[in-house]
């Protein structure tokens, strides 16, 4: 862990650093709880759950536990194409018409929930002279995507005599989002039962999968050839299962710098509307990283962040590019030091389970609100090459 960014980080007003390392030792653990043989689905969506698609598929290729990637749509899954990504890529939930003839001539696989989507598909497949591989998805209890049990054997009899379409896997979206949830078990139990209807007819899909982050820590489907965690690959996991999941390593730290510091009276308000007004005299430190940078409104007048290894107070609300700390408490504060919203600092640490708790929102949310105009610097430090700074 980079306690100190300010050493090899400089030049940015706000920056994710994103652990490469701590990536890779992240699938591990998550492979240690899954049978021999098991491998992982890596859950890429929303550009890595804010962590950047590209760099943390390249980095995850290598991963021997890798199968391939899970997107949120065709235009991720192109993406991670266009940057030269061969591993298998499913895009788990439904496509759009627009976008079947794209994942035809990408070789992108695709989740199947309904009929006229096959149709498309295997219409597009034939006229591109390709074989596009697809995974029937059931609704087992998640009441979103998703064929319910007798649907999904109708449709899977359809694409197992399909031309231009491959059946090669089956799967179904866990709906609860805590280990141990007795609904989860539900639902195995109702993948299992198609899975047997379906073997009784001759059909077998080769990858069958079940498993987000809740369901591996709390060992349910993680027997199946095909695991999807998404939230615990990059170290983020809720109260609740931090217990379970202990060695998981956050992968993004986030921090700015000190671009402004005042000396204020008592009674001085601080933002717009002055919802904080100095109860004595001290000193504001300005940050310049707002809401659209991924630092909740929500945290106004409530979050904290470190600087020079100490809390120091969110005050006043935060607005779209700027946000006021109180650094009265923390000596020595200079223009231009490190200040971290996320991640640690000395033996400090923040993290995005406790930035949710206070917005009032989910893990899920901090992660991939950090913003496009959020540098992103990934490191390695067990390679302690030189920073790769991605694109902004
Ligand atoms: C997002 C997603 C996942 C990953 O869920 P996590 O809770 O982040 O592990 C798995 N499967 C599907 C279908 C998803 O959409």
């Amino acid at each position: 862990m980079t306690s100190s960014a300010n050493e090899i980080v400089d030049g940015h007003r706000v920056w994710a650093e994103i652990d490469l390392d701590a990536l890779s030792h992240n699938v591990d653990q998550l492979m240690q709880r899954v049978r021999p043989g098991t491998q992982v689905l890596a859950v890429v969506k929303a550009d890595a759950y804010g962590h950047g698609a590209v760099p943390v598929a390249r980095s995850l290729s290598a991963h021997p536990g890798l199968w391939g990637f899970g997107v949120g749509d065709s235009n991720e899954a192109l993406e991670l194409r266009a940057a030269g990504i061969d591993r298998p890529i499913l895009v788990l939930g439904t496509i759009i018409p627009e976008e079947v003839p794209q994942v035809v001539s990408h070789d992108v696989q695709v989740c199947i929930h309904s009929a006229d989507r096959i149709e498309s598909l295997e219409a597009e497949s034939l006229r591109q002279g390709r074989r596009t591989r697809v995974h029937l998805m059931a609704d087992t209890g998640m009441g979103r995507l998703g064929a319910q049990p007798p649907r999904a054997l109708e449709l899977a009899r359809r694409l197992a005599g399909s031309p231009g379409l491959e059946l090669v896997g089956l799967a179904t979206h866990v709906s609860a989002s805590r280990p141990g949830h007795p609904f989860t078990v539900v639902q195995k139990d109702r993948l299992d039962r198609m899975l047997a209807a379906l073997a009784a007819e001759g059909i077998a899909p080769p990858l069958v999968h079940f498993a987000n982050t809740a369901a591996i820590l709390g060992d349910v489907g993680t027997g199946l050839p095909l695991v999807r965690p998404g939230i615990s690959l990059y170290g983020v996991v809720g109260a609740e299962m931090a217990s379970l999941a202990p060695a998981l390593q956050p992968v993004m730290s986030l921090r700015t710098q000190v671009v402004y510091l005042k000396d204020v009276p008592a009674g001085t308000p601080v933002g717009y509307n002055g919802t904080h007004v100095t109860a004595r005299p001290t000193r504001i430190a300005t940050l310049p990283i707002g809401y659209n940078d991924g630092l909740a409104y929500r945290l106004s007048n409530c979050g904290c962040v470190l600087v020079r290894g100490r809390r120091a107070p969110i005050v006043g609300s935060i607005s779209m590019d700027y946000t006021m700390i109180d650094v009265g408490e923390v000596p020595d504060v200079g223009v231009g030091d490190t200040v971290t919203l996320i991640g640690a600092d000395g033996d400090q640490r923040i993290t995005v389970t406790e930035l949710a708790r206070l917005a009032g929102t989910i893990p899920y949310e901090i992660a991939c609100s950090v913003g496009k105009r959020v540098r992103r610097v990934y490191l390695r430090p067990s390679h302690r090459s030189a920073p790769q700074i991605a694109a902004p």
